[in-house]
């Protein structure tokens, strides 16, 4: 069983990744208002895969013999600064969330719970990757607002090199 601790936490933590759903549909729809389906496809994923963190939480919290204990989920904002603007406020939300990670692998840590500190260590390296994805974006947003597209397009397509081994072993 969980410390009661972890469980209000973790239970804070499934509302956190419901509400980042909540909140990633809603930047979704704003950006089918701008016409940019691509970008509204992306933040659409993103509310799935929030989605399916907070039930793997949900489930360990179960599995664990605890009860969960929830709260309202608070509503998202309906407008955003543009493109740009919203991406920011991804990072922004991205880097709250690896803080409540981040806290809860401490106390699972002082309370020498390792199980519960190795499930929380998924989600403490998923943030990076998130993290990094936004940065990217917001990189490739740059170049674009400073009408250096072409640079860009010459970038992604340096990308997409994949590396040949020169020296394969010899069968
Ligand atoms: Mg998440």
């Amino acid at each position: 069983m969980l410390s009661v601790e972890l469980a209000k936490e973790l239970s804070n933590q499934v509302n956190a990744e419901y509400y980042s759903a909540y909140l990633y549909l809603g930047m979704s729809a704003f950006a089918t208002r701008l016409g940019l389906k691509g970008t509204a496809h992306w933040l659409f994923v993103q509310a799935q895969e929030e989605l399916a963190h907070g039930t793997h939480i949900y489930e360990y919290i179960i599995e664990r013999g605890s009860s969960p204990s929830f709260t309202d989920i608070a509503q998202p904002p309906k407008t955003f600064d543009g493109v740009y603007g919203l991406f920011e406020m991804v990072l922004d939300h991205e880097q709250k969330i690896t803080k409540s990670i981040n806290a809860i692998a401490t106390q699972a840590l002082q309370e020498s719970d390792h199980a519960c500190y190795q499930f929380v260590m998924w989600f403490a390296n998923e943030q990076v990757e998130e993290e990094a994805n936004v940065n990217d974006i917001l990189d490739k947003l740059r170049l674009i607002r400073e009408n250096r597209g072409d640079l860009l397009t010459f970038d992604n397509e340096l990308a997409t090199r994949v590396f040949v081994n020169p020296f394969p072993a010899n069968g």
